[in-house]
């Protein structure tokens, strides 16, 4: 799960990590009534959408005066931001963080993740922060440093310092940086997130060190134990496909192509999806159905594919082994004739009560072609779309 960039650094600033002043607006009078409040000279209107790039996409401005608040919470508010994280459709603008305006000497780079390599929680540090850490990490990547936390231990004050002397953290801030990384950890333990980014850590003119941006991933298999983080959930920036499916525990991954697929195991999904690819058709989604769907969760499944007008045919590819094929046969019926269905449906079946599934789809009177094989299916629902 995704965060905004102000829940986060409300998150850092509970654990006492220094991150600058700022206030979460919804309207141009919010954001000027937020800047008044900071009564600082420079004040940073900030687009908040759960993607970065923002800044080289036009969302983060500066303001010099309230006027400028006002004209830069209009532009921003209702707009469409497209950055490199967001795809081509972009994701718009609903909420703004009004920050007081820092004294940049220099942006930083710091980041925690689960490296799954050495099975650690690994700190990641560069004094080439900014909008461009993408490139280094590409073009330069011995200017990123990393120090490999031992769990029983956690990030050590000496961990910590080495990696600000790495960064070259000016010498006399050496220790504000460090607490700064501790105070990170910490957070990031204790709330169970899978990715924190400050990008940039910055050293201010006046000796401060600091988070300008917070980007949090928190890992949802350990949400149930953290109802403040469940809370900042902002369903308006996720996939209403996704937030259906996951209501119904469905596995649903929305992707860009035409084909709706419906398969139960991720392996079989991605088999699925593969087999379509190799045919010459694209995947509109991945989804797992899971082992033991009823025809309701089937129903439902089937009813949110058909809800994406992307979908030019429907490729059911079921293997029935704790799942009974009757039940997926009498799913795909229920839903095919609750919602009417008018792109092409090909079916493949196989396993347990396969004959009886069959033979309920033949007798539904329903257009409904069926498959002997996933590379037959998949090659006739390639055809059929076109
Ligand atoms: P993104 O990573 O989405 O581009 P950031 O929050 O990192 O967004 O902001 C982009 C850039 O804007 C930063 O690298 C920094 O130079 C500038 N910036 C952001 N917040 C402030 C601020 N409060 N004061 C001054 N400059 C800022
Ligand atoms: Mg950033």
């Amino acid at each position: 799960m995704n965060i905004h960039e102000y829940q986060g650094k409300q998150l850092l600033r509970d654990y006492g990590v220094a991150v600058s002043n700022g206030r979460v607006a919804f309207s141009p009078d919010e954001a000027v009534k937020a800047a008044k409040e900071l009564s600082t000279e420079v004040v940073v209107v900030k687009a908040q959408i759960h993607a970065g790039g923002r800044g080289k996409a036009g969302g983060v401005k500066i303001a010099k005066n309230l006027d400028e608040v006002r004209e830069y919470a209009k532009e921003l508010l209702g707009k469409t931001l497209v950055t490199h994280q967001t795809g081509p459709e972009g994701k718009e603008v609903k909420r703004l963080l009004i920050e007081e305006g820092s004294d940049i000497k220099k942006e930083y780079y710091v980041g925690l993740v689960v490296d799954r390599a050495t099975d650690r929680v690994t700190l990641m540090g560069s004094e080439e922060g900014g909008m461009d850490i993408e490139e280094v990490a590409e073009k330069t990547p011995e200017k990123i440093f990393k120090e490999v936390v031992d769990p029983v231990v956690g990030l050590t004050g000496f961990q910590a310092r080495r990696m600000a002397f790495n960064m070259n953290i000016p010498t006399h801030l050496v220790n504000k940086a460090a607490k700064f990384m501790t105070g990170l950890y910490q957070v990031f333990i204790e709330k169970d997130a899978s990715i924190v980014e400050i990008n940039p850590l910055v050293v201010t003119g006046d000796d401060n060190v600091l988070a300008l941006d917070a980007k949090f991933n928190f890992d949802d298999n350990a949400l149930y134990r953290h109802k403040d983080i469940v809370e900042l959930r902002d369903f308006e920036e996720e996939d209403p496909k996704e937030i259906e499916a996951s209501k119904y525990d469905l596995s649903y991954i929305s992707l860009d192509g035409n084909i709706g697929c419906m398969v139960n195991g991720a392996g079989l999904a991605m088999a699925t999806m593969d087999t379509i690819n190799y045919y010459g058709g694209t995947p509109a989604n991945f989804l797992d159905v899971g082992g033991g769907a009823t025809a309701e969760k089937v129903t439902e499944a089937f009813k949110i594919i058909l809800s994406d007008e992307h979908v030019k045919g429907i490729f059911v590819n079921i293997f029935g082994g704790i799942m009974k094929c009757d039940v997926i046969a009498e799913g795909v019926i229920a839903a095919a004739k609750e919602v009417g269905l008018e792109v092409p449906l090909v079916v493949r079946l196989e396993g347990t009560n396969v004959d009886r599934g069959k033979a309920l789809l033949n007798e539904s009177g329903l257009n409904i072609i069926a498959a002997d094989t996933m590379a037959d299916g998949a090659q006739k629902i390639v055809e059929l779309v076109g």
